[in-house]
């Protein structure tokens, strides 16, 4: 059986060129990550067209993940690269030149924010800074050395400063995902449910119908936890910067709270960031990283994220390898007989009712031994997939969609094949024939044989809005 954990990998120079990527997705990837922040809009138009193009030439069902700045603060440097030394103080100016060594960000206006001792890090708190104001200019005085790469996330304590929801570069990205129908827009630095439903007026009118990927790395953030998960489409636990701006240790507690609250509603959750940090220089992972991986699994995780480790190490290939197969083994080995036992589930709609009968029937037939090799159903707007997703079943979820876009935001949610049906649209019933047909699909692709029992749920009238209401037994 496929791996039911989806692996997201952040595309850049180490894997961008069309061998790798196809590489990539043999290897198990489900969605490429565009990180806005890095790279001009022409390296990303170009990129985002050839994973598509590929996509289209493996016929798999591959989903782009557009990763906008949002209210953060990047360092912004006319040159690639700074060395830091320990005690050195760096000039802060909004305006530098080619030759000034200094350090400027992006929003500039940010600068005239800093007060006298406030504390500013930098790459993920690899660089730690104090602010020093001396006449009228303002230092970052360094406690830490190295290089320190332009564009990285600047983390500024207790900072006073009324960010936009979005900013220029943001409302390009905005536009370019419109442009390359991209199938998820993330949102770093999420506050509250205001910056998504700014961020979804924004969308409105661009007629983007992209997914909304709600980036969690802020203590308003946490403390609105409910409320954001109840707006967003998907979540991303972006452990890079939550872990700057809360103390470290926070950090696994919150992380296992929130995959918590997102399979209990059904909402998609990613936990990202540092998965695999080491295989950026090496080609295994430390001990300790297989771990991570494997526990973001064992705790239900939908997908799980990898970075610089595709975007810029050494090893992408060995990085989505791995990966691949930590998941698979550890998600055969967190069989657990009954998740309801685990987490609660409300059930406040028909669509979800059903999901429920559909799970107890899988369940009593797998205590008399009767297999069943999967779940196969008809959605139109992928919350069947979703509200049956959340039960983590331990067989495929085949999902038949009468669109393209939804089956490749599909593609994120833990155990679901999405399949695209054409025949399906024009229909208001779903027919024995729709699911032969289907059934059709799976037998040709060898992921059943003839004989094989499936769960087959869907609504009496297709397009109407009335949710699944139908689960029969049909046998391929
Ligand atoms: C993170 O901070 O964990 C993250 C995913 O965001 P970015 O890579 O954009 O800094």
């Amino acid at each position: 059986m496929q791996k039911q954990t989806k692996i997201i990998a952040t595309i850049g120079p180490s894997t961008d060129s069309e061998e790798k990527i196809e590489e990539l997705i043999g290897l198990g990837v489900n969605v490429f990550r565009f990180n806005f922040k890095h790279s001009d809009l022409e390296w990303h138009s170009e990129r985002i067209d050839r994973v598509k193009r590929i996509a289209k030439k493996l016929n798999s069902s591959i989903a782009t993940l557009l990763d906008l700045q949002g209210p953060e603060v990047r360092l912004s440097l006319p040159f690639d690269k700074i060395v830091i030394e320990i005690g050195e103080k760096v000039l802060v100016s909004k305006a530098l030149g080619i030759s000034e060594k200094g350090i400027s960000f992006n929003p500039p206006d940010i600068i005239s924010s800093l007060r006298q001792g406030q504390k500013v890090s930098a790459d993920d708190g690899l660089f730690q800074f104090i602010v020093r104001i001396e006449n009228g200019k303002t230092y970052l005085q360094s406690l830490s050395s190295g290089i320190l790469l332009n564009k990285k996330t600047i983390n500024i304590a207790n900072l006073d400063f009324d960010f936009p929801v979005l900013h220029d570069g943001d409302r390009i990205g905005l536009k370019l995902a419109k442009e390359k129908e991209i199938d998820f827009v993330a949102l770093s630095f999420v506050r509250s449910t205001k910056d998504i439903a700014y961020l979804k007026k924004e969308m409105k009118k661009l007629n983007l119908k992209a997914s909304i990927v709600a980036k969690i790395e802020t203590p308003k953030a946490i403390l609105d936890i409910e409320n954001i998960v109840a707006q967003s489409d998907v979540i991303m636990i972006a452990r890079g910067d939550l872990g700057v701006e809360l103390s470290l240790e926070e950090v696994p507690f919150y992380q296992k709270q929130i995959i918590r609250d997102c399979i209990q509603k059904g909402i998609p959750v990613i936990t990202a960031t540092q998965m695999l940090e080491s295989m950026t220089q090496r080609p295994i992972p430390t001990r300790a990283e297989v771990s991570d991986v494997a526990n973001a699994v064992y705790d239900f995780t939908d997908s799980v994220m990898l970075s610089g480790e595709t975007a810029s190490g050494k090893y992408p290939i060995q990085a989505v390898s791995i990966m691949t197969k930590v998941v698979s083994y550890s998600e055969n080995k967190n069989r657990v007989p009954d998740i309801r036992n685990v987490f609660s589930y409300e059930l406040s709609d028909t669509s979800q009712m059903v999901c429920d009968s559909a799970f107890n029937l899988y369940k009593v037939l797998k205590i008399k031994k009767e297999t069943v090799k999967g779940f196969l159903i008809f959605t139109e707007s992928g919350k069947t997939a979703r509200m049956l997703s959340r039960y983590r079943p331990h067989v495929p979820i085949f999902a038949f969609c009468p669109k393209d876009d939804l089956v490749r935001k599909l593609s994120l949610s833990y155990g679901v094949m999405p399949i695209y049906q054409d025949s399906l649209d024009k229909k208001s019933e779903i027919t024995k024939s729709d699911i032969e047909k289907a059934l059709t699909k799976i037998k040709d692709a060898n992921l059943c044989k003839k004989g094989d029992n499936f769960i087959a749920l869907h609504g009496d009238h297709w397009t109407s809005k009335s949710g699944t209401s139908t689960i029969r037994v049909v046998t391929a």
